[in-house]
């Protein structure tokens, strides 16, 4: 008998290592597969998998489907346990500058003219260069990745060094070299501006990750014709253009004295709206700015943390939303008007700031303020083809979020435990263009000691340059 059994399992082994090698060579080869997670794709039914799995080659999403499904489908080199887990396309800024962590918390509660004045500009002036940019920005990186933002739009000074920063930590962003009618810590005239621009907008074209933008400041710090200098250079590059647009009173009040019309209507009239616009705030649009935005496919940014600290005012993202227009969101600052970079709590605040400003609950719901953060956010930046959403073609930016917290229990509704109850800080893992950025929380792309070290290095120097104790 134990000669038989033997000789039967002879013949057979060769057989089922055969069906297993078939099996195996049919699979498609993947380079990374989550599994098991409850995936929140922001397609365009707004898909939710329970048990689902998204399955990545290169820097893109091949397939999202169901987990059984894909795990017979594809042979990953690589997989992620999403299991009891919330996976979703990653975080979208869409405003901020993100060298001002250095200046994190230099001085708050003061007038935004004030703060400007007395404060921002000279420490920008004394304390800002390349290097200074490059620290700020590894902090950012590690501040943003922790928080599950995978892509940034940025205006700031010394943008090529934001975007090397920015590649070597491996995220993606929007990134605009700042025009001013005044000497920059960079550039000091506009013709420097230009050619600094130029050089920076043709070095990064074709780039995966880094989207070089041209960032005209505001109507109310350039001149016409800066404004339209820089919006001709991006477009010569089909460069984005990203734009401060009525955030503040006095922006309107002014443009009404001096244009005759409001800053929407005026950027309209210098030929600045477009596809490729990008607009932080809009807080001061009327009807007609509102059917303006949309007609020229402008993308616009809500940023309700800063607007609320600098007490700007409440831009009309429900009414901006129901007029067509692509609002995202973003955290401003990081200094003096939000001192964060933490997206989900922008996702809160936008819902809540819109209730409470219609003394109406149903102003802004939770599934409109986790689009705003994804797949609007994405249209807003226009990268919607990019990312946004997790669906085959788009680029693997991803994040999972631990649903195994004390505040992430029960769950009811997936929107309203991300908008309401899930903090940034119970982001696990993160994926941009299909690499593992952080991994159970563990950052890989950047040194965050180093970094943090370097901030309170800084702190010294710039209290110093201050005459701050
Ligand atoms: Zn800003």
């Amino acid at each position: 008998m134990i000669v038989l059994r033997s000789t039967v399992f002879l013949v057979t082994l060769p057989f089922i290592f055969c069906a297993f090698l078939t099996s195996e060579t049919h699979k498609e080869r993947a380079d990374l597969l989550v599994t098991g997670g409850t995936v929140v794709t922001m397609d365009g039914s707004r898909t939710i998998l329970d048990d689902g799995a998204v399955a990545v080659k290169g820097d893109t999403v091949v397939a999202v489907g169901p987990r059984g499904e894909l795990e017979a489908r594809y042979t990953p080199s690589q997989t992620i346990d999403a299991k009891g887990k919330l996976v979703l396309p990653g975080f979208i800024n869409g405003h901020t500058h993100v060298p001002m962590t250095l200046f994190r918390g230099l001085h708050d509660d003061a007038t935004l003219n004030d703060w400007l004045y007395k404060y921002i500009f000279p420490a920008e002036a004394k304390n800002v260069n390349e290097e200074f940019v490059r620290w700020g920005t590894r902090l950012a990186a590690a501040e943003q990745i922790r928080g599950g933002v995978t892509t940034f739009a940025d205006m700031y000074y010394f943008e090529d060094a934001v975007a090397e920063e920015t590649k070597a930590a491996g995220m993606r962003a929007v990134l605009g070299e700042t025009f001013i009618d005044f000497p920059a810590p960079d550039n000091k005239s506009e013709a420097e501006m230009l050619a600094y621009t130029g050089k920076f907008l043709k070095k990064w074209q074709g780039d995966t990750l880094i989207h070089a933008a041209v960032a005209p400041h505001s109507i109310y710090t350039c001149s016409q014709k800066t404004l339209q200098d820089a919006a001709a250079l991006a477009r010569k590059y089909h460069a984005p253009i990203l734009i401060h647009t009525g955030e503040m009173k006095k922006e309107w009040d002014d443009s009404l004295k001096q244009n005759g019309m409001s800053p929407v209507q005026y950027m309209d009239k210098i030929g600045l709206l477009g596809p490729d616009v990008v607009s932080a705030h809009c807080i001061f649009v009327d009807a007609t700015d509102e059917k303006t935005l949309a007609q020229k496919q402008v993308g616009c940014v809500h940023n309700p943390s800063s607007n609320m600290m600098i007490a700007s005012g409440v831009s009309p993202v429900a009414d901006m939303r129901a007029a067509g227009i692509a609002v995202g969101l973003g955290t401003d600052g990081p200094a003096g008007s939000n001192n964060d970079l933490d997206l989900m709590e922008e996702i809160d605040l936008a819902a809540k700031l819109a209730k409470i400003t219609k003394l109406n609950p149903l102003a802004l719901n939770a599934k409109a303020v986790v689009e705003m953060a994804t797949i609007d956010g994405a249209r807003a930046l226009h990268l919607d083809k990019e990312i946004g959403s997790l669906e085959a073609g788009k680029k693997a930016d991803l994040i999972l979020i631990s649903l195994d917290e004390p505040n992430a229990v029960p769950m009811y509704d997936i929107y309203a435990q991300l908008a309401y109850a899930l903090k940034g800080s119970d982001v696990e893992t993160v994926v941009i263009g299909g690499h593992i950025v952080m991994r159970d929380r563990k950052l890989l792309t950047v040194n965050e000691e180093e970094a943090m070290a370097k901030a309170r290095e800084y702190q010294k120097t710039i209290a110093a340059s201050l005459g701050m104790k």
